[in-house]
């Protein structure tokens, strides 16, 4: 899901969170969860490039046209979600958690159906058994299209 709809997902979902909870903490733990989860695209360019960038035209290049690199995403994770539930239940957590978590679950889940990916691929167990490979992660024919990296893509 591209980064404006996942702004989109979050302004309604954390609006709905604040009219349940009234909660501003909450609300804004929503919202900046359910966009900024996905930081963890530039982690993995970053491990790959052994140098930050910030570029989005750099970021969607190794994510989604080259083969190179590997794609932990950390935070894309139902292993990570399940923690984070038990946890809120366990431990009696203040509504800033709960709000982090709903921003997260929404998150992953617009992931999960509007991404062409293959359907086990926010399970970190699954990538992890895979190597974090993109051959994972993406359906064949998708693989096939993708190519060698540039270097001086990256300037
Ligand atoms: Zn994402």
């Amino acid at each position: 899901m591209s980064p404006q709809n996942h702004v989109i997902a979050s302004t309604v979902v954390s609006g709905a969170f604040y009219a349940a909870t009234h909660s501003w903490e909450g609300t804004v733990g929503c919202f900046l969860s359910g966009i900024f989860i996905d930081i963890d695209h530039h982690f993995d360019l970053w491990i790959y490039k052994r140098k930050p960038l910030w570029s989005l035209k750099d970021l969607y290049h190794f994510c989604d046209v080259e083969k190179g690199g590997k794609l932990h995403l950390v935070f894309h994770s139902y292993e990570l979600l399940l923690i984070l539930w038990v946890c809120l239940v366990v431990f009696k957590m203040d509504l800033l958690w709960w709000g982090i978590a709903v921003g997260m679950t929404v998150h992953i889940l617009f992931d999960q159906f509007t991404n062409s990916l293959k359907p086990l691929v926010y399970f970190l167990s699954y990538r992890m058994r895979h190597g974090f490979s993109k051959q994972c992660v993406f359906p064949e024919e998708k693989y096939r299209t993708l190519i060698q990296g540039r270097d001086d893509l990256y300037v």
